[in-house]
């Protein structure tokens, strides 16, 4: 199997020609929510069918918390907390140092959120997270239930009084967020073409103003083949996104440069190792990195990680 589909030639430059996709683990049903803790060389990533957290270090697994809640995405605030979306409590919490869960964000206007699906800390503490359904649509991912909100949203937490905003109305099934580097575009992935065949497949683009109104861009990217799961930014602005045929790399303008092909289906990705220049890939059952050529965008700010 080929490791590279190079679109545009400037794709060679991210890449090492002949770097491998690795398979560190395998053993999950359904993998997400990588995380990477520089200050402890650790990845730690959702395997959320089998309801638990693992951890990797030096490229063995171990689990981190089991049960999990159904946990799906996870990243780290400020003060590097890890900060994990929940189908199980349908909630979005915090892991205090001392390893004290902390609720964020449960309801909105007096309902119960769907099934927070990914999250992303801003520089000013603020937590962006989306809230599909598939946590509650079947017994799998959590426990099936009717959605009270009746659609599926994205959501900004202040830091300072912990109010729940409802910041993107107009998606079908919001999945995978990060911030462009200067955190003045929020990017969002639609994962509606999973269960409706003329769902949408794109990530969509969001200049972020004042008060964190957001004015929408339109669409960043269409994804083919789907789904746009999950993604992260390179040092450059390129990111890096989940795909049916592995990871596709666009431009900041939002064109194709090329993919890494990966055998499974790819849920997310997370930059990591000490140099920031190994992509984490969880895709289906198992656990696979790539060395790139460049590294990951910062860790604070809009790495989410
Ligand atoms: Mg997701």
């Amino acid at each position: 199997m080929d490791t590279y589909r190079i679109v545009e030639d400037s794709f060679r430059s991210l890449v090492i020609s002949h770097a491998q996709v690795e398979r560190l683990w395998t053993g999950g049903r359904w993998l997400e929510g990588p995380v990477y803790w520089a200050d402890a060389g650790m990845l730690v990533f959702s395997d959320i069918p089998n309801d638990r957290l693992l951890r990797a270090v030096d490229d063995s697994v171990t689990v981190f918390r089991s049960p999990s809640r159904h946990a799906n995405g996870n990243t780290r605030d400020r003060e590097g907390r890890l900060v994990t979306c929940e189908h199980g409590s349908r909630s979005v919490t915090r892991t205090e140092h001392t390893g004290a869960a902390t609720t964020l964000a449960h309801r909105y206007a007096e309902k119960r959120l769907n099934s927070p699906n990914d999250v992303v800390v801003r520089s000013d503490g603020s937590i962006w997270f989306t809230d599909p359904d598939y946590g509650i649509t079947s017994d799998y991912e959590g426990d099936r239930a009717e959605s009270e909100i009746g659609g599926c949203h994205v959501y900004r937490l202040d830091p300072e009084t912990s109010a729940l905003t409802r910041v993107i109305d107009t998606m079908v099934k919001p999945n995978g967020l990060a911030f462009s580097l200067d955190e003045s575009i929020l990017y969002v992935s639609d994962t509606g073409s999973s269960h409706e065949p003329d769902g949408p497949p794109h990530i969509r683009k969001f200049q972020v103003q004042a008060d964190a109104v957001l004015d929408d861009l339109g669409v960043f990217a269409v994804v083919d083949p789907p789904a746009s799961d999950g993604f992260r930014l390179d040092e450059y602005g390129n990111l890096w996104t989940s795909a049916g045929d592995g990871v596709h790399c666009y431009a900041p303008d939002g064109t194709l440069l090329g993919k890494v092909l990966v055998p499974e289906r790819v849920s997310n990705v997370a930059f990591g190792g000490p140099r920031r220049n190994r992509l984490f890939i969880t895709a289906t059952t198992s656990l696979y990195s790539i060395y790139l050529a460049i590294r990951g965008a910062p860790a604070t700010g809009c790495a989410g990680d």
